[in-house]
């Protein structure tokens, strides 16, 4: 959409290989449209996240597509706690967060009287918006445009040639002077069948959701979360409302069997060979093994997972909810099990592969796009010369 709107002499394929855009990560997450709290002062994740969350507001408004901007609390019980947050409320402002601040235990029973905590950080940009219409809308900008989207049609190699990179599809060939990986969960091989050698790989983490039973709902107001553990991988399992009225619970992070697997019983023996047949998954798993077992136990015990939100909202009770559906995180592990931090993206003449776009790339998915076309107008000039 940017590229085009770059330059409008371009001729630019999107390939997607499913039925309908926005069928995996994209489509299967929280809907939260993050302020930008967490993130490394300068990092990508950090000014994407703060401007996307802008800009998607507007193209919300622009649209008719709904949002509520129902804020966000994230909940402090302990001292070390606090300290976090107080950390998080000086990294949010670094990061030009607006309207961030602490709020008391009595100010906090005002904003989520069920909610316990002794302090809390509130973030009022914090929102929920519609990812599979923000995606359709999208498209429709970039077809409108003269854009062309080929739904059915899986990218299958590449190989550069005089006149460009010569690409293979399911449904044919085509001549490319770029191309650009935006491949998700299946970017890392992606990136090798076009000859590239990423130093990292995607290892899939399942995140499965409970959701509120309708006469529930009402126990949270707004998004609530814990205070991020520096010591675990991921966030730990939160609550968000949804642009529909309805409540999520979660989601948990649990390893993946299958790269596109949404639930225990999906698996497949290719994929997860590549997860166990790659050292980076054994060194992640040997520094997280605690974390990871009690993540399998929480996704096979109800009991569990209802604990873990009772920590934020006591009343909750296992009657309060329901099974809802799953995402699966596309993560890039480097050899030695570290989780690469920030967006990543990696790039030679005629290819751009995105390799890492965990959360909060769909509310950072605006300026991602932005900083793409520039990449992409500059490789295909250069290429030029
Ligand atoms: C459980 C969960 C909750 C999340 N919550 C949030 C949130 O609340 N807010 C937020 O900002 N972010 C959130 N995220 C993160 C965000 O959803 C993702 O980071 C983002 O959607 C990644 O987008 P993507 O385009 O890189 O990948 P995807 O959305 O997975 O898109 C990749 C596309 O490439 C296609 N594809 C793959 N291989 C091929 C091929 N060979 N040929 C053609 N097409 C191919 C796929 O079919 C897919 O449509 C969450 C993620 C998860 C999993």
């Amino acid at each position: 959409m940017h590229l085009q709107k770059m330059d409008s002499n371009l001729s630019i394929v999107v390939l997607e290989k499913d039925s309908t855009i926005c069928g995996q990560q994209s489509g299967h997450n929280s809907n939260v449209l993050h302020a930008g709290i967490y993130y490394e002062p300068g990092s990508m994740k950090a000014r994407f996240c703060v401007d996307g969350n802008r800009e998607l507001a507007a193209l919300c408004g622009e649209f008719g597509l709904p949002i509520v901007r129902c804020g966000k609390v994230i909940v402090a019980n302990t001292n070390q706690e606090i300290q976090r947050l107080e950390n998080l409320l000086s990294r949010g402002t670094s990061n030009g967060v607006p309207g961030l601040r602490i709020l008391t235990k009595t100010e906090l029973k005002e904003v989520e009287p069920n909610v316990r905590g002794e302090k809390a950080l509130y973030a009022p940009h914090s929102a929920v918006v519609d990812y599979r219409k923000i995606a359709n809308v999208y498209a429709e900008i970039f077809e409108g445009g003269g854009g062309q989207l080929l739904l059915n049609t899986e990218f299958l190699s590449a190989s550069v040639a005089d006149d460009g990179q010569k690409v293979a599809t399911s449904e044919g060939l085509l001549t490319a002077k770029l191309v650009i990986n935006c491949g998700g969960l299946q970017s890392d091989l992606i990136a090798k069948k076009m000859g590239s050698k990423p130093n990292i790989q995607i290892i899939p983490f399942r995140g499965e959701y409970y959701v509120f039973r309708p006469e529930s709902r009402n126990l949270v107001n707004g998004l609530v979360y814990p205070v991020p553990d520096p010591s675990l991988p991921f966030l730990d399992v939160h609550l968000t409302p949804q642009v529909d009225g309805s409540v999520e619970a979660g989601p948990n992070a649990v390893l993946a069997t299958m790269r596109e697997g949404y639930a225990w019983k999906n698996f497949s023996a290719r994929d997860f060979w590549q997860t166990l047949s790659y050292p980076g998954f054994w060194n992640l798993a040997r520094k997280n093994l605690r974390a990871g077992v009690s993540e399998i136990n929480r996704s096979l015990r109800k009991r569990i997972f209802v604990e873990s939100l009772q920590k934020l909202v006591p009343v909750i009770t296992a009657d309060d909810l329901e099974r809802g559906g799953a995402g699966v995180r596309a993560m890039a592990v480097d050899r030695r099990g570290n989780l690469v931090d920030d967006f990543y993206i990696e790039e030679e003449p005629g290819a751009i592969h995105v390799l890492n776009a965990p959360s909060p790339a769909a509310t950072s998915s605006y300026m991602i796009g932005k900083h793409l076309a520039h990449k992409a107008d500059a490789n295909i000039k250069n290429a030029r010369l």
